[in-house]
């Protein structure tokens, strides 16, 4: 049997402790003030205290571990926050943590987990993190990271990327017609909130792991249809964490591009001397795991944003893909 053995990176140092450590420490501020405002609900201290404590364990390995080895820092992270998520929160605690729980909350008027749930990890969070949500915590993507098509070929050329947009408004089309019409609740905090979050989270496992096979990527579902992208996106263009560049290290070995699971060109951003500015980026740190020239680092800075410069599936090809956002044209590379 293989045996696994863990070191240190030999490049370690206190520095890149930085980031899990501003991240642990940012939740458990966050869980003190929320414990404050709530009048001593424990549950808001141990809620995001546990969030925080399991992230910086993730990141902190990734900076630790040599760079094999890196990738576990992340799977770590996925598991303790995914599994606690869906079965802790969802199941046990019974609140539907979905996009379907929130609008349910919104329009009742009740705040519950869901809402503080976006609150948090999809509206302010990105501010701070950008999509570090998608790539370290998500219970959808801690399953499509198991499946074996880790080297996307490319984005599918076409508007694809706006049925996630269609989702998240159908999402509360179908909300609102179930209560209004058909009387079913949506609920929180009963069993109806439970059987709608399972059947939401099984659509979303059967219809992702389909798109992964068909498509043979692991991030079909993220790029194409994912609602939770929609909001994950507009705030995450302001992200004080991004991928940071260094245009002198780098060889144009496209490494990096070839194994972004979100199909980032980015040298594109590395030779225009700025940091990764697609709102694609899940900061998952795969490109700064494979640079072998240590052109790329996780980064706190100030910078819009949206430049979306996407790689292309075509006929063995790559192309640069400029949606209108930026005000960029299509071309081939
Ligand atoms: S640019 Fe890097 S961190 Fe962002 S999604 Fe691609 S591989 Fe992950
Ligand atoms: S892997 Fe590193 S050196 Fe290669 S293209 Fe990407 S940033 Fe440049």
């Amino acid at each position: 049997m293989k045996r696994i053995r863990f070191a240190i990176d030999r490049r370690f140092t206190w520095k890149r402790m930085i980031v899990p450590g501003v991240t642990a420490v940012t939740f458990w501020a966050l869980a003190v003030v929320l414990y404050g405002v709530s009048g001593g609900q424990i549950f808001a201290l141990v809620n995001f205290g546990y969030l925080g404590t399991a992230l910086g364990i993730g990141l902190g390995l990734y900076a630790l571990l040599p760079r094999r080895q890196k990738p576990l820092g992340r799977r770590v992270s996925l598991l303790l926050i995914g599994l606690y998520l869906f079965f802790f929160i969802g199941v046990i605690s019974q609140e539907n943590i979905q996009v379907e729980g929130v609008w349910w909350s919104l329009i009742n008027g009740t705040f519950y987990a869901a809402v503080w749930h976006y609150f948090v990890a999809k509206i302010v969070g990105p501010l701070l993190f950008g999509r570090l949500w998608c790539g370290w915590a998500c219970w959808s993507v801690m399953v499509f990271d198991l499946l074996p098509y880790k080297q996307p070929s490319g984005r599918l050329p076409g508007k694809w990327g706006w049925l996630r947009y269609g989702h998240i408004v159908l999402s509360a089309v179908v909300v609102v017609v179930l209560w209004r019409v058909f009387g079913v609740q949506v609920g929180t905090n009963s069993a109806t909130a439970v059987v709608w979050f399972l059947i939401g989270n099984i659509f979303y496992y059967v219809v992702g792991i389909g798109l992964a096979v068909g498509l043979k990527d692991n991030r079909a579902f993220c790029k194409y249809l994912c609602p939770v992208a929609v909001p994950l996106k507009l705030t995450s263009r302001f992200s004080l964490l991004k991928i940071g560049t260094d245009d002198s290290q780098c060889n144009d070995c496209h490494a990096c591009v070839k194994m972004c699971p979100m199909d980032i060109q980015i040298p594109d951003y590395v030779h225009a001397g700025q940091r990764v500015l697609s709102t694609e980026c899940t900061l998952c740190q795969t490109c700064v795991t494979v640079c072998a020239h240590d052109a790329l680092k996780l980064s706190y800075g100030f910078d819009m944003g949206g430049r979306e410069l996407l790689r292309l599936r075509t006929n063995g090809e790559t192309a640069v893909y400029q949606p209108n956002i930026s005000g960029g044209t299509q071309h081939a590379q």
